[in-house]
């Protein structure tokens, strides 16, 4: 080839492909910065691109075509890309998704976005005169503005119609307006000299990187924590990121911390429209954000000034992405403090083993706070035998719960399993309720009168006579916090009974309401699913219990022992945080139908630090995370054979590059929504050569013939199986 080289755009596409494509540069320009937007042609279709970089095009440039438009200057920053290059190698994700990771919904769209205008309103000087005739709703605009400026969301919440308001603004009797509240930060308690000393360490981190594991008991006061060293940090003009876990994200959260810094909190998660959204990234990026909080996305923020990250509640589930690209929200926050040089602050009651690994080899600082804020003890336990129960309560629980709600106490019941009971069986042939997409049974829901999936979320009517014998005695099996209401209803019919599930809360703010009316109100029962179980501070709570846990007992998910223990001291955590006036202490029940479990007794005899790290030790010698690297390739398809057949050619492919690939063995659901599930576990002697191996070589199964037969996808660092 003669030609000379080409100077091109590597362009990231919203496609997927394991690879940039590449652009010449627009006609008669150059090319367009690293980290800018590009509007670019694919095939019949116009996309949104982001400019990962520039290269000399291997490519005919007769045969590459020109970006179409350049939409902006370089909108990402450097260490963002270096970010998400580093992600994208490590999670093995295609670069593609990070138009998704990196830019904000609105900025993803063809179209240009109009972010809306002003978030409030106040009168004109006409306003101030006017006498609307005949319009009782104009007139109630005018009289709440007389006062000055509203919030539009406080107007809407009086009733008042969008029309209204756009009808005023047309009269010119009001006018929109920018309202930034006016805060004044307000003292907070005097810290214990345990939360003292956790903030000092931190504060003194400043400016460097170092990542500290708090592991504070329930209610010992590690948000008090966060909220003191991230003080520090707005006092040396730096941002602070907050990162909380998908479900404890409540207005109360941001009330506190705006009231404690003074200042506004921005909020990102992905149920915020898309101007909200637009709004914080916008506003992290220029640095008017000085606090965010924000769900596992919020990672992926542009910064001016990142000071401080604390990721709370760090060992939940939802910091780990489950689909697209999979990468885990605390880890990468990690990785990004490291390469900021700013201080990262990892809280939990319950820290992951993840972490716990991390602090015995000395990368990161461990932090504790062994006692409560509020100086209430910790609750007594009960290890409670369920075998001779009553719909799912034993006779002990239920006299423990008389016992409390009549000493002005409220109960927190939890129980993993929504719905009326999990199984409908046949008394006279044995026949049970099975979902035919899926391996699993189906949901009895009693109040709708119907089955359903709770995996592929297929429903039909709740039959009145067995399907296989015609048979009417068909029975509920187990019980579901469904049932747990109506019964506890019937033995308790003086005290309100809540249930918290999804089925019920469907509403943005229901469960906050009832949060509030909880915190509020009196003696009460509360019956849930792991919404309850989550950081919740109902300070009346004097007795919490969870029911029937036992299949983590057996599971064959190595991660079960530590998520079931993670549950039973978050609940445990629940009871007794505030001596209740009667002097009533906090009590724990579990109940179990294997009392005698050995695992079980190690988490009453012990605390969950000590259990964890019995938990580790047994990861160790199995050779399982976080002692050792796994990462898995899923395929699954109509066909088992075709989800076999593509990960035995991947296997073979693996093999090659020196990787060891067992399987492929069934998922632990082995069918869900009619695909059949398997995986390939790969690991090496070290993590390093398996994220190294895994990075060079997975974008070849692209290639393999049989992946066109099945939906497939990588998993490194997987926290299902
Ligand atoms: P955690 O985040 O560990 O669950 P919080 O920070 O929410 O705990 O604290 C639990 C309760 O104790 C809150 O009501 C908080 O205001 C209170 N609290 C925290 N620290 C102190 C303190 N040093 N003195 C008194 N009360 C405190
Ligand atoms: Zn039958
Ligand atoms: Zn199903």
């Amino acid at each position: 080839m003669t030609e000379a080289r080409q100077r091109v755009a590597q362009v990231a596409l919203p496609v997927p492909m394991p690879q940039c494509f590449d652009y010449l540069p627009p006609k008669g320009h150059e090319l367009p910065p690293i980290g800018s937007r590009v509007l670019v042609g694919f095939g019949p279709r116009r996309l949104v691109g982001l400019v990962l970089g520039h290269t000399d095009s291997t490519t005919e440039p007769r045969k590459l075509k020109p970006i179409d438009q350049v939409l902006d200057e370089a909108l990402i920053d450097e260490d963002l890309l270096v970010m998400h290059d580093w992600a994208a190698r490590y999670y093995a994700y295609p670069p593609g998704e990070c138009t998704q990771l990196l830019l904000p919904p609105a900025l993803r769209r063809v179209e240009p976005f109009n972010p809306p205008g002003p978030n409030g309103f106040q009168l004109t000087d006409a306003g101030q005169q006017a006498e609307p005739k005949r319009s009782p709703a104009q007139r109630r605009v005018l009289d709440a503005l007389a006062e000055g400026p509203q919030l539009r969301s406080a107007l809407v919440s009086l009733g008042i119609q969008s029309s209204t308001l756009k009808r005023l603004v047309d009269k010119a009797w009001i006018e929109a307006v920018s309202i930034e509240p006016s805060l004044i930060a307000r003292e907070g308690p005097v810290l214990s000299e345990e939360q003292r000393q956790a903030v000092g360490t931190v504060c003194q981190a400043y400016g460097d990187y170092q990542a500290f594991l708090l592991a504070g008991v329930t209610g010992s006061g590690k948000t008090e924590v966060y909220l003191q060293c991230a003080i520090e940090c707005m006092a040396r003009d730096e941002q602070v990121l907050l990162m909380i876990p998908e479900i404890g994200l409540t207005p109360q959260l941001i009330e506190r911390v705006m009231n404690r810094l003074g200042t506004a909190a921005f909020v990102y998660h992905s149920n915020l429209s898309e101007s909200e959204r637009l709004a914080c990234w916008q506003a992290a990026r220029c640095g008017k954000a000085k606090v965010v909080i924000g769900t596992r996305s919020s990672i992926f923020l542009p910064f001016k000034h990142l000071g401080l990250i604390v990721v709370d509640e760090e060992h939940d589930a939802s910091y780990k992405q489950i689909d697209g690209a999979r990468y885990h929200g605390r880890d990468l926050a990690v990785w990004r403090a490291r390469y900021r040089q700013c201080p990262i602050v990892l809280g939990s009651a319950t820290p992951s083993l993840e972490s716990i690994n991390n602090t015995e080899h000395g990368r990161y600082q461990l932090l504790k706070l062994t006692a409560r804020a509020t100086d209430a003890p910790l609750p007594q336990w009960r290890i409670i035998d369920q075998r001779n129960q009553q719909e799912g309560l034993s006779d002990t629980l239920v006299g423990l719960i008389k016992k409390h709600l009549a000493s002005d106490g409220q109960v927190l019941i939890y129980r993993n399993r929504r719905g009326y009971a999990p199984v409908l069986m046949c008394q006279a042939c044995g026949w049970q309720a099975d979902c035919h997409r899926c391996s699993a049974h189906m949901t009895v829901h009693q109040n709708q009168k119907k089955l359903q999936c709770h995996h592929c979320g297929h429903q039909s009517a709740l039959p009145h006579r067995c399907p296989a014998c015609e048979d009417p005695k068909l029975q509920a099996l187990g019980a579901g916090t469904e049932r747990l209401e109506t019964t506890l209803a019937g033995l308790f019919p003086d005290y309100p009974v809540h249930r918290v599930d999804r089925d019920v809360m469907t509403g943005r703010y229901d469960f906050e309401r009832l949060l509030e009316e909880v915190k509020n109100g009196g003696p009460c029962i509360l019956v849930g699913t792991q919404m309850l179980a989550k950081g919740h501070h109902l300070p009346k709570v004097t007795l919490a219990a969870v029911l029937d846990a036992d299949q983590a007992l057996f599971s064959g998910d190595f991660r079960a022992p530590e998520r079931l223990g993670q549950v039973i001291y978050q609940v445990a955590g629940r009871a007794g945080r505030v001596v209740n006036d009667q002097g009533l202490p906090g009590e724990f029940v579990l109940q179990t139908r294997h009392p005698e479990h050995a695992l079980l007794d190690r988490l009453r005899h012990g605390h969950y630090l000590g259990f964890a790290t019995q938990l580790l030790a047994e990861r160790r010698e199995a050779g399982l995370p976080p002692a050792e690297g796994l990462v898995l390739l899923r395929a699954e398809a109509h066909q088992p054979e075709a989800a076999w057949a593509f990960l035995q050619d991947a296997q073979k492919l693996w093999q090659q590059a020196g990787l060891q690939a067992q399987g492929p063995i069934a998922s632990i659901m082995p069918k869900r929504g009619g695909y059949w599930r398997f995986q390939l576990w790969l690991q090496a002697d070290t993590r390093a050569t398996l994220i190294d191996t895994v990075a060079r070589t997975w974008t070849a199964l692209y290639g393999l013939p049989s992946a066109k037969k099945v939906r497939w996808h990588m998993d490194v660092d997987p926290t299902e199986l």
